[in-house]
């Protein structure tokens, strides 16, 4: 930790520290360790063997550097650093104060079981604290695919879904946003960064590609008996459909919302094996849709998405079937009756 607290109960910054006097942790009130050095940023540590709950964790250089960066970043008159939050026994980062609002800041450069955070944003909320997860420039080259990180995805208006890194060498933001997943299930969006550079992250990869790999995915699964696809082809079968006979339109479903661990082309070859048991001339209605996709949403991991509230992900789940509809209605397979019905006039092949 970058503070601490002095003989006479105020709080002191490491780089400030005197080495003959004695700093205490404001949590479990043991001394702790001031330590300063050439390579290293000032900082007080814990003894060997505490069991101080909040502060216990091992901080890496890189989560020192970072928190002091993103301290200086925010402007230190707005920042308190590691305020210690007695009621709830925590201690964010940084709490940032800007007119009569407060934001707690965490700063996350090791990986953090689900349980624990989730502990943690329900203490915050509990005492009425907004928070805002920055991840370490280490989480940068882990974040490919929703799976790595579906626990620190955030929703706003704003800028969709999205991620906040810090990077500690170019000290600055990078903010990736209006995420969505391709066709095989990583990440496309937008990424800019707080001293002004704006880059598209779009690997994009050809509809043949998706399709070749997509295949091979299921070639592979069924071949060694994956539970996982094993479960998608009963659920075809059951429906009067092949998993390896993926529409080719459901080969366009693709920028959908990073709402499951999957392709998102194996959720549409799913609801159109769905929808393809409906005569032709059928009435398709909204509530229909919204039936096939609870109904088959067993068949998929959905994602973690414990920083945002439950409205924002009913409201995606909307936006993802609207984004379905949309694509069969400009293929010629579903006519537009009204807002939330439609004809199906063409089965999807
Ligand atoms: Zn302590």
């Amino acid at each position: 930790m970058l503070t601490a607290q002095t003989e006479q109960d105020s709080r002191i910054k490491a780089s400030e520290a005197q080495r003959q006097q004695s700093y205490f942790c404001p949590s479990c009130r043991e001394q702790v360790i001031l330590k300063r050095g050439t390579r290293m940023i000032a900082h007080f540590a814990h003894r060997a063997h505490s069991t101080c709950r909040p502060f216990s964790e091992s901080e890496s250089q890189a989560h020192l550097v970072g928190k002091w960066q993103l301290a200086e970043y925010f402007g230190v008159s707005n920042v308190e650093l590691e305020p210690y939050i007695q009621t709830l026994a925590q201690r964010p980062d940084l709490l940032l104060k800007r007119n009569d609002r407060q934001l707690a800041v965490e700063y996350q450069c090791s990986s953090i079981p689900i349980s624990r955070l989730q502990q943690r944003n329900q203490g915050y909320s509990s005492y009425g604290l907004s928070v805002l997860w920055i991840l370490g420039e280490n989480y940068l080259q882990k974040m490919v695919s929703v799976r790595h990180a579906e626990k620190w995805l955030q929703y706003s208006e704003r800028l969709g879904w999205y991620l906040i890194f810090w990077q500690t060498r170019q000290q600055c933001l990078i903010i990736w946003h209006h995420l969505s997943l391709d066709g095989v299930g990583n990440f496309r969006g937008w990424a800019k960064t707080s001293n002004g550079n704006q880059y598209n992250q779009q690997n994009q990869m050809s509809v043949k590609a998706i399709e070749k790999h997509i295949q091979r995915q299921i070639q592979y699964g069924l071949y060694y008996r994956i539970p996982k696809w094993l479960k998608l082809q009963q659920f075809c079968y059951e429906h009067h459909g092949l998993l390896q006979d993926i529409p080719a339109i459901c080969y366009q479903f693709k920028d959908a919302e990073p709402l499951i661990c999957e392709s998102p082309i194996i959720w549409a070859a799913l609801m159109t094996v769905s929808l393809a048991e409906k005569p032709v001339g059928s009435l398709i209605k909204q509530l229909d849709l919204e039936k096939w996709a609870a109904k088959i949403s067993i068949y998929f991991e959905g994602a973690q998405l414990i920083q945002c509230t439950t409205q924002q992900l009913v409201d995606s789940w909307g936006r993802q079937l609207m984004q379905y509809v949309r694509l069969l209605v400009q293929h010629g397979c579903l006519k537009v009756l009204s807002k939330k019905s439609w004809q199906l006039v063409a089965i999807p092949h």
